[in-house]
């Protein structure tokens, strides 16, 4: 195994996160420019998100189906947004077979399309509204430049397509999958988001208006979490799928679309990690407590491990992920570094000294935290210190937002802010595309969203000086 060692975060951000996906093992370059191949430890952390995100789609009504990653090049153009918004991005198969296709197929940059022409066969009433699905899979996007799980040419995701019989019953859905990324990133990824309107500008292509959740990055960026699409009829209007009313007239069908990605292991790594590796989030990590048994002599031995293998059999008895690594070959020092680098929540060190004292250490990997606790009862100290690291990670992320957080209303100070410290400019702006085209191209700043709760305060532009119903956050963003 080669050693990684990992650049100081405070050094070089950008160097500190490719080390610290190396030195987890999270992930490799391919030898396909924009690719990326997820290792065991990063695909880990996805089926976590995926089984939490899943279980939460299904609760709210929806069901998983699978569309084909091909799609006849003439569905893209049915949609004048859409198509103009992809186009630039998408791969196209011209053979197949050892043939000249007639026709090209592309590769899924999305699938609004293939969906809609899909439901065009299956909506013929508002009976068989609202339909409700979700679908896992990748999506190539081509890339130019690579960042692991930021920017790759092919991605994981889910996408999830609704059909609804009224724009309000669409825009209620829009805004309930919205609040179901804000639940998923705040309770299991521990990351404080902020919900919002995307500008005009930066709306998806093809939607009527679009929602995302925006978080901010351990380097005061921002990233976009997760979005929340309002398409109105205009898929519907491309590909033709009407349906009777209950007054027995006919309409075009409203319609959402929802998607978050792999993008998110890129998020927790940013957003909880220090220079030591990773941190894992207690309820995204598959093992959440490491076991590092101590002892020197075969009689030590003797003595430990049974005790360890009583008591993590208890826990894996309560559910919990537990790994006891008792590999002779490496000395206790180095198994710490190895699962530290792998950020694994919680370290119990249990030698005979402990056992004399009816004790095991606790080690937190969160903020190093070392405590004795009392073997008895350790199955319900154990879970109760997963909750609390779960906790203070939000806590200290949302303290890191709110303290990198600022009220601007001097355009002139945009770029000293952007280029120290960073974080959220909270400005007022008049709504104007000019003035966010500006601000983009001197700053390189953008608008993230204009937040769903903002205080209501009336204002100037902080561009040019217009009057303005709102702060919205402007950032540098991933
Ligand atoms: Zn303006």
């Amino acid at each position: 195994m080669a050693e990684v060692k990992i650049t100081k975060r405070s050094e070089d951000f950008s160097k500190w996160y490719t080390d610290v996906i190396a030195a987890a093992e999270l992930a490799d370059y391919a030898p396909v420019r924009g690719c990326m191949i997820i290792r065991p430890n990063g695909y880990a952390i996805w089926e976590k998100m995926q089984a939490a995100l899943d279980g939460m789609f299904k609760e709210t009504g929806h069901q998983n189906a699978y569309f084909p990653l091909f799609i006849p090049e003439h569905f893209l153009h049915k949609e004048a947004e859409h198509v103009e918004g992809f186009a630039p991005e998408v791969a196209v198969v011209t053979h197949g077979g050892g043939e000249k296709l007639e026709e090209p197929l592309v590769v899924r940059p999305t699938s609004e399309t293939i969906i809609w022409n899909t439901y065009r066969n299956w909506i013929q009433s508002y009976r068989d509204l609202p339909l409700l699905i979700n679908q896992w899979c990748n999506v190539v996007r081509w890339e130019m430049r690579t960042r692991l799980f930021l920017r790759t040419t092919e991605f994981l995701w889910q996408e999830g397509h609704t059909a609804h019989a009224t724009y309000e019953d669409a825009e209620q859905e829009t805004i309930r999958m919205l609040g179901v990324y804000r639940r998923f990133a705040e309770e299991f990824m521990s990351l404080p988001v902020i919900e919002g309107r995307k500008t005009e500008r930066e709306k998806f292509a093809g939607a009527h208006h679009t929602y995302s959740i925006e978080a901010m990055m351990g380097d005061g960026k921002a990233l976009q979490a997760g979005t929340s699409h309002n398409l109105a009829q205009n898929f519907a209007k491309a590909f033709d799928v009407t349906f009777q009313t209950d007054q027995g007239t006919r309409d075009y069908v409203y319609a959402t679309s929802w998607g978050m990605t792999t993008r998110m292991i890129g998020a927790l790594v940013m957003a909880h990690g220090d220079d030591n590796g990773i941190v894992i989030p207690p309820r995204l990590a598959t093992i959440q407590v490491v076991v590092i048994p101590i002892f020197r002599k075969p009689e030590e031995r003797e003595r430990v491990m049974p005790f360890v293998t009583n008591f993590t059999g208890a826990l894996k008895a309560a559910g919990i992920g537990v790994r006891v690594d008792d590999r002779e070959q490496y000395s206790p020092g180095w198994k710490y570094n190895e699962w530290e680098k792998r950020g694994i929540p919680l370290r119990i060190e249990v030698g005979p000294r402990d056992l004399d004292k009816n004790q095991v250490m606790l080690v937190r990997r969160d903020n190093g935290q070392k405590t004795p606790a009392s073997q008895d009862g350790l199955t319900g100290t154990i879970r109760t210190t997963l909750d609390t690291i779960q906790s203070d990670l939000f806590e200290k992320a949302k303290a890191f937002r709110e303290g990198n957080s600022r009220r601007v209303d001097d355009y002139s100070r945009f770029p000293e802010i952007l280029d120290g410290p960073g974080g959220f400019l909270w400005s007022h702006w008049c709504g104007s595309g000019d003035c966010e085209e500006r601000v983009k191209n001197e700053t390189k700043a953008t608008i993230r969203c204009i937040p769903l709760q903002r205080p209501s305060e009336t204002g100037q532009c902080v561009v040019c000086g217009k009057p303005s119903e709102g702060r919205v956050i402007f950032a540098r963003a991933y």
